[in-house]
């Protein structure tokens, strides 16, 4: 579909679930994005980047081929055109954290459910084919599948199937529908792919770049700025109970022999719970920041 002109291309969902979120992360990558959210591609103003955007079903494709070096999908997506292939065509470069949601098999309230050998013999209502039978494969299950494309929760009602397995995140939609979830096929949330086709030295130069920038910005999500003031003797405990923290700054307090600062990037969430073991470990004047910017 493109010429190699030297540009990369990411592909991401035109509109739906992941849309906002897929292009909020590159921006935050520091990508500035041409505005045209009606357009198949937008071009970045400060890197030879294109995105396509696509939908989501279109983009294992994408990438598999090479058409686009990079790409952000749900999991799901991605496994359901994996089941189909004999090897990978591409790379799961990173989970993004957002995009959360399971594919579940769920059965009417009414069911007296007792495992998947509940399941033997019976349709399955399901927009992932070659999940729900790999699943059953694992479990010596022999069903049948339905393909719908979508309003699967629908089926036990239209008549289709008896049962269904469907993406579920808050659940409400299955129970708006009289259906209970049983049994959880895969756990899912969006993830930057990347392409196992060789790429020109100049483009993996700058498809390395891009990589890095997107972990700084995954890293900084949950990462804080921690510095709090100590007596050389907690200096220790202190040190264990910082999350994620690699190597701490200690910096001598002026005027106050034996008293330390300390300074730490947490890896990990800092919660109240935290401070407080701080606190009692002997820390004080504990100040939690947010991270703006990283690079690891
Ligand atoms: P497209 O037009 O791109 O084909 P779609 O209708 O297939 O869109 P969306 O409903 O926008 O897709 O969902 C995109 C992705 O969002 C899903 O593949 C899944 O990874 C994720 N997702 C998160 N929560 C849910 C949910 N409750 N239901 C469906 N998908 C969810
Ligand atoms: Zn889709």
């Amino acid at each position: 579909m493109f010429a190699d002109t030297g540009r990369l291309h990411i592909a991401v969902q035109k509109s739906g679930r992941l849309a906002q979120y897929s292009r909020d992360l590159l921006r935050d990558a520091g990508l500035r994005i041409q505005n045209g959210k009606n357009e198949l591609t937008a071009r970045v103003d400060n890197f030879p980047i294109d995105l396509m955007f696509v939908r989501d079903d279109d983009i294992p494709t994408f990438v598999a081929d090479a058409v686009c070096e990079f790409g952000i999908v749900g999991r799901n997506v991605l496994e359901e055109f994996g089941a189909g292939e004999a090897e990978p065509r591409f790379d799961v470069a990173a989970p993004l954290g957002f995009g959360r949601c399971a594919l579940k098999v769920a059965v009417p309230e009414s069911f007296d459910y007792r495992g998947p050998e509940s399941l033997a013999g019976e349709r399955i209502a399901t927009s992932y084919p070659g999940l729900l039978r790999r699943f059953l494969a694992d479990h010596g299950v022999e069903a049948s599948v339905v393909k719908m494309s979508g309003a699967v929760e629908l089926a036990p009602r239209l008549g289709i199937a008896r049962f269904v397995c469907d993406l579920v995140s808050t659940g409400a939609t299955l129970e708006a529908n009289g259906l209970v979830p049983v049994e959880t096929v895969l756990e899912s949330e969006a993830v930057l792919v990347r392409t196992r086709r060789p790429l020109s030295p100049a483009k993996a130069e700058l498809a390395d770049n891009l990589f890095r920038r997107i972990e700084g910005v995954l890293a900084t999500q949950e990462s804080k700025y921690i510095m709090l003031n100590a007596p050389e003797e907690a200096l220790g405990e202190i040190a264990d109970i910082l999350p994620g923290a690699e190597a701490p700054t200690v910096i001598p307090l002026a005027g106050r022999p034996g008293h330390y600062a300390v300074h730490a990037v947490c890896q990990e969430s800092v919660f109240w719970e935290t401070l407080q073991k701080l606190k009692a470990a002997g820390a004080s004047a504990i100040l939690v920041m947010p991270i703006e910017k990283m690079m690891l």
